[in-house]
């Protein structure tokens, strides 16, 4: 039986002279590995190759539990990366956000709340791109997608006080700390038992535990939030995201 949904393409490889794999996010059926028949043939029914970020409504075979569906029809409602083609940072962002789901999503689990919120972050990059907006309005929108991730994945930090002893986050907290392990906040009482903690400026401890305050913070406490976040998911994922090091969130 062949089904519909609508689906975002997170990698696209070349399987031989006319066919590619490729892995989708779909709506309803959540991760999806498929084969595309002919699709580099210039007249398919897909419309040529299938790109990494293209974003449309496809047809499918499923297939056995372990194999691969048999994709019949793409049709491209829209192709994000021509439109961040004309902005790096933007470009990476999207990749970043598109690597971390997929390793965080499992194969025929459907998310879809999440599969919403990924497709608003490409939209709302893109339009960054079209306002010409900044480098920091475009990182606020990863740390929102990448907070959102991990919500939908029931493994949000608990950003509001200290995981160990559950004291309040507060102007009263001589120190902040973070411990991926903890999966959260650490208070200057508690942090001795975390050996792996880092240290918090403040304003990236408020920033979280309050994300209205996203918009007004400075670049730096926006830089700062990114860099957090990147070590924890690489401390989930035992590996740092590839597209991370196109951040520039080191100094200077
Ligand atoms: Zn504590």
């Amino acid at each position: 039986m062949v089904t519909r949904d609508r689906a975002i393409c997170l990698r696209a490889v070349d399987y031989s002279e006319t066919s590619q794999i490729l892995t989708f996010f779909t709506r309803q059926h959540g991760k999806l590995g498929a084969i595309a028949k002919g699709s580099k043939r210039p007249k398919s029914g897909f419309g040529g190759p299938v790109e990494r970020l293209a974003r449309g409504e496809i047809l499918f075979a499923p297939a056995q539990t372990g194999q691969l569906a048999t994709l019949t029809e793409f049709q491209q409602i829209h192709d994000v990366t021509s439109s961040l083609s004309t902005d790096l940072n933007a470009y990476y962002a999207a990749l970043l956000g598109t690597e971390l789901l997929t390793k965080l999503s499992q194969e025929h689990e459907p998310r879809v709340e999440l599969f919403d919120r990924f497709q608003a972050f490409l939209l709302s990059i893109t339009q960054v791109v079209v306002r010409r907006e900044s480098k920091q309005q475009l990182m606020g929108l990863l740390i929102l997608f990448q907070l959102a991730l991990l919500r939908d994945g029931g493994i949000l930090p608990n950003f509001t006080g200290c995981v160990n002893c559950d004291l309040a986050l507060s102007d009263g907290w001589r120190a902040v700390y973070f411990s991926s392990d903890a999966n959260g906040l650490i208070c200057q009482d508690c942090e001795m038992s975390f050996p792996q903690r880092t240290l918090l400026p403040s304003s990236v401890a408020s920033t979280l535990s309050d994300l209205r305050q996203l918009p007004q913070v400075s670049y730096e406490t926006v830089r700062l939030t990114e860099k957090l976040l990147i070590s924890h998911f690489t401390d989930l994922l035992h590996q740092r995201p590839i597209m991370a090091k196109f951040l520039e969130l080191e100094d200077g």
